[in-house]
């Protein structure tokens, strides 16, 4: 795992002859410094893959000229939903609103997916839509899930490869709380994920810790 990383003195050096001297080779960075080009290759390494160096074969090393905010957001705008997506809980649309909410309990989460006999994503049950569903009602095993959901070709959705910060909009811009991930099956989708705000809020905390992907 690689990211904007703190530098350590050595790297800050380095950094500090490749923008003053730039155009350099590994070697002339290792003699300025008195120390060996083996020496230095893992610092190198580190500046080139963290995006404070470029290096170009048989000319050397130049300063990238980007900022650690700036290969933040690069790193950040890359994040895609299937290093941050959590295990969907699905039910079928014929369970009834008293089960739905039997699960959502057991299952401890806030949103469950619906499929059909097929296993293909039909709707989408949230805490309100359940709740919404019981106000003044008696016989709740005998609602099925399919009457209160919200339904598909209104459901938002993603895949894996999509990338965190386009669900992100998504989740504001519906005001939702969480996304299936799918995958495309003939002429519908199988569930193979969820992306929350929960997860959002690992994003945020794994930015923080330094710890992006
Ligand atoms: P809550 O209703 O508990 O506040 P949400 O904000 O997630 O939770 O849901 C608001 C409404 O949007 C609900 O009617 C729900 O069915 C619907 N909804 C939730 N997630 C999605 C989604 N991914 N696509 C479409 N509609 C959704």
């Amino acid at each position: 795992m690689v990211s904007t990383i703190e530098l350590n003195k050595r790297q800050e050096r380095i950094l500090q002859i490749v923008k003053d001297n730039g155009p350099i080779t590994g070697e002339n960075i290792a003699d300025q410094l008195n120390l060996t080009r083996a020496t230095l290759r893992p610092d190198l390494a580190i500046l080139t893959m963290a995006g404070y160096l470029e290096a170009r074969p048989r000319v050397g090393y130049f300063y990238s000229g980007k900022t650690g905010s700036q290969l933040l957001t690069e790193k950040v705008k890359k994040l895609q939903v299937f290093d941050y997506q959590s295990i969907p809980v699905v039910v079928d649309e014929s369970v009834s609103v008293y089960d739905a909410i039997c699960t959502m309990f057991l299952e401890d989460v806030g949103t469950l997916f619906v499929v059909d006999k097929k296993s293909l994503l039909v709707g989408v049950l949230s805490r309100k839509d359940l709740l919404r569903a019981s106000i003044g009602q008696r016989d709740l095993e005998a609602i099925p899930v399919n009457i209160i959901m919200t339904r598909m070709p209104n459901i938002t959705f993603c895949f894996k490869d999509d990338l965190i910060i386009d669900v992100a909009g998504k989740i504001i811009e519906k005001q939702i709380d969480a996304v299936p991930v799918v995958r495309e099956v003939g002429n519908g989708y199988e569930v193979i994920g969820r992306l929350t705000k929960t997860n959002m809020t690992k994003v945020l905390i794994d930015i923080a810790k330094d710890e992006v992907i």
